[in-house]
């Protein structure tokens, strides 16, 4: 049912996060996982339906004004996968600059640049689904009642938020406080990288071979931290101090590993006013 006093609101909007902020307004006792459905079908979308065209994942189709639109999504979508599709696509529905015929491939629905107006446009329709199904006040207080950081937290976040663990780590990397990147592995080689804003440049890069050492971790080891060659990971200066670096790995059988790498930055801090103190404490010549 289409809630005219959102669609009102929502007509203002030119951004992901202006539209996220005006649904959170109209329905500020939202539980997870998100009713995505209900949402979307509030905001102006008729009818969801399976899709059978070859190449795309999901589509939109909606009037030239997009005041109405219909979801099409593969029929052999997981529940999560079919979810953040529909968030992707009334992205697109809501987002006025943006057309509202669109076929997304797995990789739009993937899209994290905007070196051209089309990943642009991809880029800002999964924003939107990230912040629709994972919002921002909900899912930083899941977090933060989760405790110290661990790789385990995120399956527990995907299955909360009926997401991909793949959107949920995007998500974790996005909004949490702490130095922390993910990288997905599949048969040895890097798929994808996920660094939290504060977390030093990455040196691996995806179709990069995954470093040995993350490979020499027993299965059950999923609660440990190791220390991290900064070598294997980072591109850091030879003159700066190279911060201490710990990870977490998960594996599954199919060949998958996900691992999670962490900083102190406290810890690193402290470091730092150490190092300075002691440069200081140091005698100083010709004087
Ligand atoms: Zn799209």
């Amino acid at each position: 049912m289409k809630n005219a006093a959102l669609l009102k609101d929502l007509a203002d909007c030119a951004s992901p996060e202006t539209l996220l902020a005006a649904i959170l307004k109209h329905y500020p006792q939202l539980t997870v996982p998100i009713d995505v459905e209900a949402i979307a079908r509030s905001a102006g979308i008729a009818e969801f339906r399976d899709l059978d065209v070859d190449g795309a994942t999901s589509t939109l189709m909606a009037d030239i004004a997009k005041t109405q639109g219909i979801i099409s999504v593969a029929a052999g979508f997981s529940a999560p996968r079919r979810r953040f599709a529909i968030a992707h696509q009334l992205g697109h529905f809501l987002l006025k600059a943006q057309r509202g015929d669109r076929q997304c491939t797995s990789r739009d629905l993937a899209e994290n640049r905007r070196d051209t107006p089309h990943r642009k446009e991809e880029m800002q329709a999964n924003r939107f689904a990230a912040g629709l199904l994972m919002p921002k006040p909900l899912f930083a207080s899941f977090v933060a009642d989760l405790g110290k950081p661990a790789i385990a937290h995120l399956p527990t976040l995907a299955a909360a938020y009926r997401v991909t663990l793949e959107a949920a780590v995007s998500r974790y990397a996005d909004l949490t406080q702490t130095t922390c990147a993910f990288a997905f592995i599949k048969d040895g080689t890097v798929r994808l990288t996920r660094p939290s804003r504060s977390f030093p440049a990455l040196s691996v890069r995806s179709g990069d071979p995954a470093p040995a050492a993350v490979g020499s971790t027993a299965p059950k080891e999923e609660t440990a931290w190791f220390p991290a060659d900064v070598r294997d990971w980072l591109s850091i200066a030879r003159d700066v101090r190279q911060p201490r670096l710990a990870f977490q790995t998960s594996r599954k059988a199919n060949g998958f590993q996900l691992v999670m790498l962490y900083v102190d930055a406290a810890a690193e801090r402290r470091a730092d006013e150490e190092a300075e103190k002691l440069a200081n404490e140091r005698p100083r010549f010709g004087r």
